[in-house]
């Protein structure tokens, strides 16, 4: 059995959310195996004479912006966009074990996101590797805010589970939501309302480890807080203390001083659990929070 297919005897979901699976040795850099999934049928570049995993990209060498080191070296999940000549893709690195040797999985798909498509258009390989390089972090980010996207949810929770399964430390999400959000809107205008968002993100930031936890835009004025290698106890803490902080803050508007606060749904990871599952518990319990009061952590 190849190395993905052993893998995706343990993992089946990761088959339906990605284009291409492969496997590569952190050492070498060697594609030690490579899996098309469904009905991704395209031609791609140079997949005769791939020996090394930057050969994908048309690169003679390591990539300057070579991510599986990194992963290997930091037990965590790094992404990056890269560009074969032909397509974009977004590429999700997981460190993992196989019969006890690490491995970097590499889960891969295609972007074909007409806007980034067209500003390519005419541009020539050097200059496409530079816009996208450039855009790689935009790609992941909310413009608004600056916390991570939806894009960044779907793309990196899948990969948080795997390495989950790799580690086995707890992982916790919580949905966020500010409380009577449209009356701030409508008392003080969009802008002051797009102005919260930004510094609710600020203070969230502030309030989590840099290193292994992120904030994402889920939509509207929701997030997705996600905390690693933490208790559960700490966790539903940590969420209180994110919520206290923000009920705590004056907002510093113009002349107007607006308060609000925010509700939490939190819920852990639990093993075999399919993500959209995970991300609906957490969006129960964030209802729970809404029905007793808003204002609260309810895990
Ligand atoms: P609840 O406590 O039940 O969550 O009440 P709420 O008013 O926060 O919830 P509701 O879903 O009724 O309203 C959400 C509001 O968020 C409505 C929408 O105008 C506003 N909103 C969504 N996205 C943005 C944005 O990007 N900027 C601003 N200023 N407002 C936004
Ligand atoms: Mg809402
Ligand atoms: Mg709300």
């Amino acid at each position: 059995m190849s190395k993905v297919d052993k893998l995706l005897e343990k993992h089946a979901m990761i088959e339906e959310l990605y284009d291409i699976i492969r496997i590569v040795d952190p050492f070498t850099k060697k594609v030690l195996d490579t899996k098309f999934i469904g009905n991704y049928d395209k031609k791609i570049i140079g997949l005769e004479d791939m020996v090394y995993c930057f050969d994908f990209w048309r690169d003679h060498t390591v990539c300057e912006n070579c991510i599986s080191a990194r992963v290997m070296n930091e037990k965590r999940v790094y992404m990056k966009t890269e560009y074969n000549g032909q397509d974009v893709y977004i590429i999700t690195s997981v460190p993992v074990e196989l019969d006890g040797i690490p491995y970097i999985l590499e889960v891969i798909n295609e972007i074909t996101e007409k806007g980034l498509l067209n500003e390519l258009q005419g541009k020539d390989y050097f200059e496409i590797k530079k816009t996208l390089k450039e855009r790689n972090q935009q790609m992941i980010t909310d413009e608004l805010t600056g916390a991570f996207n939806r894009r960044f949810i779907n793309e990196r929770i899948p990969a948080e589970m795997l390495l989950y399964d790799a580690n086995q430390q707890n992982i916790v999400i919580a949905m966020a939501d500010i409380d009577f959000f449209k009356k701030v809107n409508d008392t003080y205008g969009h802008d002051a309302g797009d102005f919260i968002l930004k510094n609710v993100v600020a203070i969230i930031t502030e309030n989590i480890r840099y290193e292994t936890d992120w904030v994402a835009r889920y939509g509207g004025e929701e997030f997705i807080v996600f905390l690693k290698n933490i208790s559960n106890e700490k966790a539903f803490e940590k969420f209180n203390q994110i919520r206290e902080a923000i009920e705590a803050k004056d907002f510093l508007y113009g002349d107007e001083i607006i308060k609000i606060t925010i509700s939490f749904g939190m819920k852990e990871f639990a093993n075999e659990q399919e993500m959209t599952e995970w991300v609906k518990k957490a969006d129960e319990n964030l209802y729970k929070s809404k029905e007793n009061g808003r204002n609260k952590v309810t895990w």
